[in-house]
């Protein structure tokens, strides 16, 4: 059974046509990985998901768990386990990151959560990221470097536990380091249960991944599907020879 299916999916903005009848199936446990040019659609494809008010779905089908996404206001798509990342603010001084991730989750379960049982809960999180537990209780991204920055959104996700996390690095030119810490962190976060779409420009971050499926998508729709082999194929062809299919 699938956790995401979109079937001919055409969406835009303000009447311009950006994704032009895309298909994708997403099962639990899997990781797909969504490659393609500058300005294909990739990071319109994730905000449709989402529910981005800017974006309008205009014919196809999406569901989520066999319930119908396109009507389903953004909040209730991030309590049925929808996990848009990786655009943590700027730096928001007065909000330290445990009150920042305590927040997120309350408005993720709807429910108020005990402090208590919420620290042990984000000392195991962190202690799985190999993180000082100091770091809880600065203020968010307040002079964070690149690397803790990614610590950050990694956490999150620890500690939100969503069923779909769409994982958009595309633009963030992370350093080494950095690329270590989504990697090894997107690989502590995802099990059987759970399901990854990884947006990325950089084979490494894959590296302590499983790539169950590669999706290459030119000019708003998909021209090309495979298993992880199709990584390495673009990474030494390039796209070129696949644009001319999307016309
Ligand atoms: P990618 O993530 O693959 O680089 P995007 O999804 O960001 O591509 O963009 C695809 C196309 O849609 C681009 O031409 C971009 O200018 C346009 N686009 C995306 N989002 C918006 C928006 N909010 N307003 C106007 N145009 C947009
Ligand atoms: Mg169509
Ligand atoms: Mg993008």
């Amino acid at each position: 059974k699938d956790l995401l299916a979109i079937h001919d999916l055409h969406a835009g903005v303000e009447g311009r046509e950006i994704l032009k009848g895309l298909s994708l199936n997403v099962k639990k446990g899997e990781v797909h990985v969504l490659l393609g040019p500058n300005g294909s659609g990739k990071s319109t494809l994730m905000n449709v998901i989402m529910g981005h008010p800017k974006y309008q779905v205009t014919e196809g089908t999406m569901t989520f768990e066999g319930e119908d996404l396109t009507s389903m206001p953004t909040f209730e798509r991030a309590r049925q386990g929808l996990f848009l990342s990786f655009q943590t603010p700027e730096e928001i001084p007065g909000i330290t990151v445990e009150n920042m991730l305590r927040t997120a989750k309350q408005a993720v379960t709807g429910q108020k959560i005990k402090i208590t049982a919420f620290k042990k809960e984000l000392k195991a999180a962190m202690e799985k990221l190999q993180m000082n537990p100091e770091y809880a209780d600065r203020y968010l991204n307040v002079g964070f470097s690149g690397g803790e920055k990614k610590r950050t959104e990694i956490l999150q996700l620890l500690m939100l536990q969503p069923k779909l996390a769409l994982l958009d690095e595309t633009d963030s030119g992370l350093d080494v380091d950095a690329v270590q810490i989504v990697s090894k962190g997107v690989s502590a976060f995802h099990n059987e249960e759970n399901a990854c779409i990884i947006i990325t420009h950089n084979a490494r971050i894959l590296s302590e991944l499983k790539v169950d499926r590669v999706h290459v998508l030119v000019k708003g729709s998909i021209v090309a599907e495979g298993g992880a082999e199709l990584i390495d194929e673009i990474n030494r062809n390039g796209f070129t020879h696949l644009i001319g299919q999307a016309e």
